[in-house]
């Protein structure tokens, strides 16, 4: 098999060649097809996720090891099933969840893998999907997406269940209540695409990129704000008694900071953006205007199979992807990093074999 790892934090992922596992009894074995990028791959390559003042939470001390292969929104083809696998098809493509957790813990056991303590994720602490091969612990993590695009389906085991879920902690829409949405990138696109989808028609998209606002436009929001330009000012004036909830998919000191000017009371902030930094709150405002901060992390397997099933009934339409060969994985997380993406791209790692690498071999150093 094939894959494309990180080798030394900070560094150009580097091709690497290995033996294509065989599945112990409970795997499956996938030939990949599709697995996205994200953002957050940026930061699992550097190494760290910036806590605020100057706290880093360093991979490496929190058991990473390398080398690491990314990629945690997999979509594959059964090659190989475990002598204890049942109801999985060989020759069906599924999606994958990646927050893969213990199994025994009382998060696990009501099929949150997700707030497991001990959750250890695929592209993360275990090998992901930036590969032609990916091994599944257990069938419980497949997702059938039979009938819909498997390429844009690669995007529900992350920002899409990542929005999902966010999404969910401010609760249904309201009658003529405004929602925003902050950071138009590839999760926010997905996130304006499932407010729609769940009847959400107040929402104001808010990023400091016009090509971005442009995109969230296209989406089909109500109003878009620069935040270079604009503020908590503009967010009253549409509102007028104020926002009844904003997601934060940025989640910056500065996008932080516009919970308490621009909600109105009751209102509910949800912190989803790992750009990283720190807030400060005043807390007598936070209790008097019964403000909730909330923090949203991906997600879990039933959340995904709902967006699934949202997709497939023609409610939800997924933002359109940008497909690449898998040797420009690290092509791609460079213009992440860059914010030259609009959108989110899907690395093709199926079908033809991968391309010559683009990076310098491990085995010729
Ligand atoms: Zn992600
Ligand atoms: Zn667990």
């Amino acid at each position: 098999m094939q894959s494309y790892d990180v080798v030394e934090w900070g560094k150009p992922l580097q091709f690497a060649m290995r033996e294509t596992p065989e599945p112990g009894p409970f795997e499956i074995r996938l030939r990949l097809t599709y697995c996205g990028v994200c953002h957050s791959d940026v930061h699992i390559r550097q190494g760290y996720f910036d806590m605020g003042g100057g706290v880093k939470s360093v991979l490496a001390e929190r058991g990473v090891r390398l080398p690491v292969t990314l990629g945690h929104e997999p979509v594959g083809i059964v090659e190989a099933v475990g002598s204890e696998v049942a109801g999985v098809h060989v020759g069906k493509t599924y999606l994958v969840n990646p927050w893969i957790g213990c199994g025994k813990c009382p998060a696990c056991l009501r099929g949150q893998d997700n707030l497991c303590p001990a959750m250890a994720a695929m592209g993360m602490a275990r090998p992901g999907g930036f590969a032609t091969h990916l091994m599944v612990p257990h069938a419980r993590y497949l997702v059938d997406i039979e009938g819909i695009d498997p390429a844009q389906a690669a995007m529900l085991a992350c920002a899409g269940v990542t929005a999902y879920s966010a999404i969910q902690k401010i609760g249904p829409p309201q009658a003529d209540q405004w929602v925003a949405v902050l950071g138009c990138g590839g999760l926010g696109l997905i996130a304006i695409a499932i407010l729609k989808a769940l009847g959400h028609q107040h929402i104001i998209a808010c990023d400091i990129d016009d090509t971005k606002l442009e995109a969230a436009q296209a989406a089909g929001v109500q109003h878009v704000l620069n935040l270079k330009k604009q503020g908590p000012a503009q967010l009253l004036e549409i509102s007028k008694v104020g926002l009844y909830a904003m997601i934060d998919f940025v989640g910056s000191p500065a996008t932080s900071a516009l919970a308490l000017p621009s909600l109105q009371k009751g209102g509910r902030f949800v912190s989803v953006g790992l750009f990283g930094g720190a807030a400060t709150v005043p807390l007598v405002a936070l209790a008097m205007r019964e403000i909730s901060l909330m923090g949203s992390a991906v997600g879990c397997t039933a959340q995904i199979r709902e967006l699934v099933e949202l997709v497939r009934s023609g409610v939800l339409t997924l933002p359109s992807v940008q497909t690449r060969p898998l040797a420009q994985a690290e092509q791609s997380l460079q213009d992440l990093e860059a914010g030259r993406v609009i959108g989110r791209i899907v690395l093709d790692t199926g079908g033809e074999p991968t391309p010559a690498p683009s990076v310098p071999d491990q085995s010729a150093q």
